[in-house]
């Protein structure tokens, strides 16, 4: 038996008593210094009151009699019970690694969940929306790329050698390389746009020493829009502030992201990851044309030398890869 003083209440008269409250295993009793103040009760008559802290709480009877106690941990032991709202109060630890949880669960929704589901977005993006995606963002650099000034003989030589790298790719992603003048804007630059349309400006061409330089930077965007780099990163500028509209369906939203394209494209640049993969890509697209890989960072070493204008390294950063490939010459 247990043993529980308090008060009792019995609900009628605003008189109380200095009682105990006697539990066992199937009644409850209600005693004062002169004896019992109510019948024996059964215990599953009665409610108790969620636990806060160390405050009294009341074991409460169905005629509206209670009896109040502070004897928390007694009351608990007695009738088994533990009210939740204290076993989180007194486990601060609890409520901290929740938030630390919380916190963690944020940082790698941010930092992987986004990336998988931009990755996700991107691929499953259909063809005939990335056909629209390279037409609006070419429309868009249009106004600040001229007509290219390079022969056309000597556009259809490097044509001619980049044709096993373009027929290499899976029929969905159509690569089409396109010159332009990137005079005033782009300098010697290359961007790929999303569905496989290269745009190589004549300032590259005109560092180039050997053709196979030029080649070399295809195959490296060849690899941007065989992972859909482009469309990634876009995904991945915009997808926090889309997520509602992705989930409910809005299609619409998707222009969104395309609009996003050209600053990417030409500001933001890739992150290192993909430079790596885009890098990995042409070593091997090279390899199979028994191509030096050095092709590929040799060109690259002449570029945004003393150009004023911001060029493919700061869309393309560097990698050891063709730091490395670089020096293998
Ligand atoms: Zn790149």
């Amino acid at each position: 038996m247990t043993r529980i003083t308090g008060r009792y209440h019995d609900g009628n008269s605003s008189q109380t008593h200095l009682a105990e409250l006697q539990v066992d295993a199937v009644e409850i009793r209600v005693l004062a210094a002169g004896g019992a103040l109510r019948d024996t009760t059964a215990r599953n008559a009665i409610t108790i009151d969620e636990r806060l802290g160390n405050m009294p709480r009341f074991i409460r009877f169905a005629d509206g009699a209670r009896f109040e106690s502070s004897d928390n941990d007694v009351i608990d032991a007695a009738f088994g019970v533990q009210s939740r709202v204290h076993r989180y109060e007194s486990r601060w630890s609890l409520v901290l690694g929740g938030v630390f949880a919380l916190v963690v669960l944020v940082g790698a929704a941010v930092e992987w969940g986004i990336p998988w589901a931009a990755n996700k977005a991107a691929q499953a993006m259909p063809d005939a929306m990335l056909q629209q995606a390279d037409a609006s963002t070419l429309r868009i650099f249009e106004q600040r790329l001229n007509i290219s000034r390079v022969p056309a003989l000597r556009q259809a030589q490097i044509l001619a050698r980049c044709a096993p790298l373009i027929q290499a790719v899976a029929a969905e992603s159509r690569i089409q390389v396109q010159f332009r003048d990137g005079a005033g804007s782009f300098g010697a630059n290359a961007f790929a746009l999303p569905a496989g349309t290269i745009v190589v400006t004549d300032q590259l061409v005109n560092k180039a020493l050997h053709d196979d330089e030029i080649v070399a930077v295809i195959a490296h965007e060849i690899g941007h829009v065989v992972y859909r780099h482009g469309m990634r990163n876009a995904f991945q500028a915009s997808l926090i502030g889309l997520l509602p509209s992705l989930l409910i369906g809005d299609v619409t939203s998707v222009s969104t992201v395309v609009a996003t394209l050209p600053v990417i494209l030409t500001k933001l640049g890739y992150s290192r990851e993909a430079e790596h993969e885009a890098d990995m890509y042409a070593v091997r697209a090279l390899t199979a044309m028994h191509i030096p890989t050095h092709r590929l960072g040799d060109l690259l070493k002449r570029i945004d030398k003393g150009d004023a204008l911001p060029g493919y390294l700061s869309t393309h950063p560097p990698t050891p890869e063709r730091a490395e490939a670089a020096q293998a010459q």
